[in-house]
């Protein structure tokens, strides 16, 4: 590409550069035949309904009451995470981190936005946010506290940079009081953030506080 490509010109539109090339795209294809709307609609929907945090939360939940699960998750997260049958399976070289009293996870991709999407979904937009690829390596208790989590004085800060080969799911700590919940009601306590290394599972009292709403 040369500098002559980056001309600009206004064309007058809502839409940005990307989402009319996109548009375009998607009616040539369209008209000759190469694609079918409707299984790019089945393909946005599986991104917006199936593939998202739920399923990370069932590999976090199963974890949590299933000490060989665990076990297979810290050595090979790929396949454990494969072996729950998942809509779409790891393809990338995932990696599970256990989150312990004194040391907490935090996972960033300081280069763009490498995120494990096969169990998390699209990434938050905070995520691919500069401040935060940058801060979270330089600061990483002061984007906590952005974040409203406060950890214990002795617990240390682990950083983990995703690449395009290796991404990272942390495994949060099962919340105190979940003693005598199912792996059902467990996978509803954990949330996206906590399996980025930004927040806590919720806690069995908030779950019930925010179902009763
Ligand atoms: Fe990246």
């Amino acid at each position: 590409m040369t500098a002559d490509d980056h001309h600009v010109h206004d064309h007058g539109s809502e839409l940005s550069d990307m989402q009319l090339r996109v548009r375009a795209l998607e009616t040539i294809l369209t008209e000759k035949g190469y694609i079918d709307p409707a299984a790019l609609d089945a393909i946005v929907e599986a991104c917006e309904t199936q593939i998202g945090p739920h399923n990370g939360a069932r590999v976090v939940a199963r974890a949590w009451v299933d000490p060989d699960f665990k076990r297979r998750l810290l050595e090979d997260a790929t396949k454990a995470a494969n072996s729950l049958g998942h809509v779409s399976p790891v393809g990338a070289h995932l990696i599970a981190l256990e989150n312990t009293p004194e040391l907490h996870n935090l996972v960033v991709c300081t280069l763009c936005s490498c995120y494990p999407w096969e169990v998390l979904g699209l990434p938050p937009v905070w995520y691919k946010s500069a401040p935060y690829r940058s801060r979270a390596v330089i600061d990483p208790k002061g984007v906590l506290a952005d974040f409203g989590l406060k950890l214990p004085e002795q617990t240390k800060v682990r950083i983990w940079d995703s690449t395009a080969e290796t991404r990272f799911l942390v495994l949060p700590m099962r919340p105190e009081g979940s003693a005598e919940l199912s792996e059902e009601q467990l996978a509803e306590l954990v949330t996206r953030d906590s399996m980025v290394g930004t927040g806590l599972p919720k806690s069995p009292a908030d779950a019930k506080r925010g179902a009763s709403r």
